[in-house]
């Protein structure tokens, strides 16, 4: 008997008629010796109503009792499903994430997953039991409800794919795969057939909601592949392989165009000099879970100038970190801004990547603010208002357009 785990997130739940509709695809597309193990995600915006809940008691209030809060809605929504399943006479049994045991580290809204425990998935699967699994949630080893992070039902999914050993996970979604740049923002943006997980990775950290990064890392890590795929359609979607099994010719030099439409870039014109006040400033964050992303750094006569961006959700806490370290040094705080990147593994070994990009944006007269780059990516801090145009100058130089229907 093999496994096949089947994710649906919110926007596919997001309805009693999509719950019913993704039941009878379940059952529909059962195959025999291929046991389906379900996970959702909490119907479409009913996380973020929980969120609002939580601040209107306390905003910013982060421990125990908000992820508990905010890890409702996945609740329901595994229950409404397995119900769906159940009356479609196919037997099945929900699940939270600590009636199974999918253990997890302690940070309150950011936590990780340590273990899952499989015994109960199994039993199921050999008593031809449909199991649907709460996502984003978990249990750390004091009892308390955990969650992983925004998005955090991809990462519950393929984790309990690795769990079973399977070959790969199916993410299904309210698209058909992962695009070359955001459809919405790039109208000739086209549907990637394989990409491999490292540049996934990269999109996912750029800003590519498509899949939550952790998910990419974990299957990466596990070579457990993953196919994003629509709910509403029948067509193979998006598979995120090992690079091996990607053809050089396959995919160009830049595989993708992505972008993060607001963040927040931080500036420290007077800090003193010296790498362990750099240290301080990137340790005490760390404490506070707060990732940060490009960072520049400036040596003047006596002083030394920082600038780092972190997403918004972040900025209140980046806030106070920094004015309890430098409580007289006043730090700029630039909001409005954008990231565009472009990713593709081909680039580690294409040179004038870098500087065909800045070239473009040269051409069109976008400043810029921050820079950064990897082996395989290309990152440009910008104003939020060049970001459209910016975006798809760029997928058009690259090769990247859509052919026009003939
Ligand atoms: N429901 C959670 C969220 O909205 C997790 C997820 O959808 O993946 O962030
Ligand atoms: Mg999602």
């Amino acid at each position: 008997m093999s496994i096949c785990v089947k994710k649906y997130g919110g926007t596919s739940v997001g309805s009693i008629e999509r719950i019913e509709a993704v039941a009878e695809r379940i059952i529909n597309e059962s195959t025999p010796g291929v046991a389906p193990v379900v996970v959702v995600s909490a119907m479409a915006g009913e996380t973020n109503r929980l969120v609002g809940l939580s601040d209107s008691v306390f905003k910013g209030y982060r421990g125990a009792a908000y992820d508990m809060v905010i890890a409702t809605g996945e609740q329901v929504s595994t229950g409404l499903l397995s119900m769906a399943l159940e009356k479609r006479g196919r037997k099945s049994r929900p699940y939270l994430a600590h009636q199974l045991g999918i253990l997890t580290t302690s940070t309150s809204s950011k936590a990780r997953i340590q273990k899952i425990n499989t015994d109960a998935i199994l039993r199921d699967i050999s008593e031809g039991i449909i199991p649907v699994i709460a996502g984003f949630q978990g249990v750390d080893e004091k009892n308390n409800i955990t969650t992983l992070g925004r998005g955090g039902s991809d990462t519950s999914a393929v984790a309990v794919a690795v769990a079973l050993k399977t070959k790969e996970c199916e993410i299904y979604t309210d698209v058909t795969g992962v695009f070359t740049a955001d459809p919405r923002l790039v109208k000739k943006a086209r549907k990637i057939k394989r990409l491999c997980f490292e540049e996934m990775m990269e999109m996912a950290s750029l800003g590519s909601k498509v899949l939550h990064i952790r998910s990419v890392e974990i299957a990466a890590k596990f070579k457990t592949n993953i196919h994003v795929r629509s709910t509403f359609e029948f067509s193979d979607g998006t598979w995120i392989v090992d690079e091996g099994e990607i053809m050089e010719l396959e995919n160009p030099v830049v595989t993708s165009v992505t972008h993060e439409s607001l963040t927040t870039v931080f500036k420290l014109n007077a800090l003193p000099k010296g790498p362990k006040v750099l240290a301080q400033v990137f340790n005490e964050l760390a404490k506070e879970s707060i990732v940060v992303d490009v960072i520049s750094q400036h040596e003047e006569q006596s002083s030394q100038r920082l600038a780092f961006s972190v997403p918004v959700d972040d900025v209140t806490k980046t806030n106070e970190v920094l004015r309890k370290i430098f409580p007289n040094i006043p730090a700029e705080i630039m909001e409005d801004i954008s990231k565009l990147s472009i990713v593709g593994v081909g680039m580690r070994n294409h040179p004038g990547v870098a500087a065909k990009f800045f070239d473009i944006l040269g051409k069109i007269g976008v400043p810029l603010h921050l820079v950064t780059t990897s082996e395989i990516k290309v990152s440009a801090i910008i104003d939020k208002k060049h970001l459209e145009e910016a975006a798809n100058a760029v997928h058009t130089a690259f090769g990247l357009d859509a052919r026009e229907q003939a």
